[in-house]
Order: structure tokens, then C-alpha cells, then sequence
């Protein structure tokens, strides 16, 4: 019998859910990706890339105009400048940039401080490193950073900080003030920070994203990471990127060179010629905050509680005044006969949660999510 290196962890909870809700016909509200195709343009340039025969490898880092073309969108957006020749590269989604990156920085022994809820693919790769997660809790309704949680769980051995704004679940943002508060903490240290941003266009009520690739103290010891699947509803071409200082992606490119060389050549090639059309992500946020007002809307009736998402294409909800059963259970009897998936919290988390809550993804058609909501007001009615 073969050694398992992560005797605890089973199949991710996002492929779990989308295998029941198509088992059971449910609406897919578990698992995070958009009902809608990218820009009809977007498709017709990766079309001619196609054809053109950019289907061979592109350099390790990725394509370079796409790199060019990131470094200028940062420079415009947070006004900072990265070298597309050193300090950019492109991978295949975030998940792999991630899970790269803390290859990278984490040795045996170092202690790596993770907020709960987190995203199920931070720990794996932490322990798969020899590394040993320090988790923090974010507290509900609201899942602010307590940064006096920070300052105590920080000991010598503290290698690193996984942050994510706009947050998976929790939908959650970083302010200002949290990156000044973050910057006091790790000054005169030489711990690493790992931003997990892949929602950086999907934020809500006039708040502006705090990018750490925006942050003149904090970047360089920064990895940010940026899925370009998010912003161009697009998540199965599995495209993202990375940027942190030279030195440090010099140390990431070794590991990515041998895991993935480059990821997919012709959309690069599209995405390279797409990505100055500012527009595209500048109406993100209103195009999801509609999405998101019409979900809270139909269900704000409900026996539900929640406080709307700040940021992300995530709605979460507690469910304790339904039912006393757990959030595991709960989902099953959503998809099998309710006709819903949602995620249950409990992914989220390292240990038995006491809390009631569910994550909706409501990246998906109005009709959608109007039928989604009559299905949970049949249950959930007050
Ligand atoms: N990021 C997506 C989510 O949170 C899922 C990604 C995946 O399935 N690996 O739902």
C-alpha cells in the first residue's frame, strides 16, 4: 500500500459538491465558476492564435507581451512597477501559483500563519512542504484579521502569511488600515507574505481592492497572486500569474519550470492582446454587485442570516435558525432534495466547526439565481 502523504485530506469539497448537483440535477451554486462565456472578442482573438499556430511552447515565464501587459495593468491600477523580465510569470490558474509559491518559500520546520475560513488548498500545501500551519479565526458576521491574534501567534519560526482579499468564503476585503497595521507587524522581520487575490476585480460598494503588489512597503516581500480565469469568466483555461521580487521568483521559476514549463501558449497569445481593454474588469464590480444585490434580495425574507459579501462572487448564510443539523449534512439534504449545492464552511476549516454556514456562488444567470431562490424559500421560509 503506498504512503499517503496527506492521509487526511480527501477529494477537494468544490469537486465533491459539482459531481452531487449533477447527480442530483441540483443548481450549481457550490462550486465557484461563471455561467457566462468570456467576451466574444476574447474568443475570436484565442481562435486566431489557433490558427495562426501559437501552439507551441512559450518561454518558461510565460508569453512575454502578457507579462508587459500585467506589468502596465499593476502600474496603472496600484502604481507600482514590475519588471515583466524578472518579476512576472504566468501559470496554469492560481491554485498552481499557490501552491508553487509555497513550495518555494516554505522549509521543514517554518510555521505558516493561515486564516480560517481558508481556502482548502493552502494547508495540503504547507504540510506537503514540512511545513506547519498556525491557524487564526476569523470571527463571524464579519471575518476581519484580529492583527493582536497576529502579533501573538508570531514566533521565530514564523516563515510566512497567507492572506486573501476579496476573501474565499467570507467575502471579506482588506482595508487600508489592515496593510498599515500588517506593515507595522512584519517590519524587522523576515517573514514572507503570500496574497491570494484572484479576486481583485470582484469588489463591491465603492470599496477599492488593496493590492499587496500595490504596497510600497509590503511588496518586497510580497508573492501576489491573480487568476485571469476570475476576470474573464474563464476559469477552466486554468491561466494565472504570479509576481514577487527578482530574487524570490528567480527561486519560484526553478520550481514552476519542472512542474508546469508554461501554461497554455494561444490563450496567453489572447489574453496578451485583451488585457489593455480596461473596461472588461472596470465593470466587474458593478456586474457582480447586481448579481450579488439580486441573490440578497430574493433571500432577505428568508430565515437566512447574512451580511452581504464585500468582495468575491461568494454569498455565505447561517443557517442555524432552520435546522440543528451540521453544515455537511445540511448541503446533502440541499442538493438531494432541495435541489441546491452550496459548500459547507466546514471545508474550511482544520477542526470541527460549530458554525451553521453555507457558501452560494452567485456568478450565474439572473434566471438562476431566481429559480435557485424560489427552491430555498420553499425550506427556508421564516
Ligand atoms: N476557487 C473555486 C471555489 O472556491 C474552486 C476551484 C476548484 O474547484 N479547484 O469554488
Amino acid at each position: 500500500m503506498l504512503y499517503s502523504k496527506l492521509p487526511n485530506t480527501g477529494t477537494t469539497i468544490f469537486t465533491t459538491m459539482t459531481q452531487m448537483a449533477q447527480q442530483f440535477g441540483a443548481i450549481n451554486l457550490a462550486q465557484g465558476f461563471p455561467e457566462f462565456s468570456p467576451a466574444g472578442d476574447l474568443l475570436d482573438l484565442v481562435y486566431k492564435h489557433l490558427l495562426l499556430g501559437n501552439n507551441q511552447y512559450t518561454p518558461m515565464a510565460g508569453h512575454y507581451p502578457l507579462r508587459e501587459a500585467i506589468s502596465s495593468k499593476i502600474s496603472r491600477l496600484y502604481g507600482q512597477e514590475y519588471d515583466p523580465e524578472t518579476e512576472i510569470t504566468i501559470t496554469a490558474g492560481a491554485t498552481q501559483a499557490l501552491f508553487t509559491a509555497i513550495g518555494t518559500i516554505v522549509q521543514e520546520g517554518d510555521e505558516v500563519i493561515v486564516f480560517e475560513p481558508a481556502y482548502d488548498s493552502y494547508t495540503p500545501a504547507i504540510k506537503l512542504n514540512g511545513g506547519t500551519p498556525v491557524y487564526i479565526q476569523l470571527l463571524a458576521p464579519d471575518f476581519n484579521i484580529d492583527w493582536e491574534k497576529v502579533k501573538r501567534a508570531i514566533t521565530a519560526r514564523t516563515k510566512l502569511i497567507i492572506l486573501n482579499s476579496p476573501h474565499n468564503p467570507t467575502g471579506s476585503v482588506l482595508s487600508p488600515e489592515d496593510l498599515v497595521t500588517l506593515a507595522k507587524i512584519v517590519s524587522g522581520t523576515r517573514i514572507y507574505l503570500l496574497s491570494d487575490e484572484a479576486y481583485e476585480h470582484i469588489i463591491f460598494d465603492g470599496l477599492k481592492h488593496c493590492s499587496l503588489a500595490g504596497n510600497a512597503q509590503l511588496r518586497s516581500r510580497s508573492f501576489v497572486v491573480a487568476s485571469l480565469g476570475k476576470t474573464y469568466h474563464a476559469t477552466g483555461w486554468r491561466m494565472g500569474y504570479i509576481v514577487a521580487p527578482k530574487a524570490e521568483m528567480t527561486e519560484f521559476r526553478k520550481i514552476h519550470q519542472f512542474t508546469v514549463f508554461n501554461s497554455n501558449a494561444p490563450i496567453q497569445f489572447a489574453l496578451a492582446e485583451f488585457l489593455n481593454r480596461e473596461y472588461e474588469y472596470q465593470n466587474l464590480p458593478d456586474f457582480y454587485q447586481a448579481k450579488r444585490d439580486l441573490f440578497c434580495n430574493l433571500l432577505k425574507d428568508s430565515s437566512f442570516k447574512f451580511t452581504p459579501a464585500s468582495g468575491s462572487f461568494f454569498q455565505s448564510m447561517d443557517f442555524s435558525a432552520l435546522t440543528d443539523l451540521s453544515d455537511k449534512a445540511f448541503v446533502e439534504w440541499l442538493v438531494k432534495e432541495v435541489g441546491v449545492a452550496a459548500i459547507p464552511y466546514s471545508a474550511f476549516y482544520h477542526q470541527k466547526t460549530e458554525l451553521q454556514y453555507v457558501r452560494f456562488c452567485f456568478a450565474k444567470s439572473d434566471e438562476t439565481l431566481y429559480r435557485a431562490a424560489e427552491k430555498l424559500h420553499i425550506v427556508m421560509n421564516k
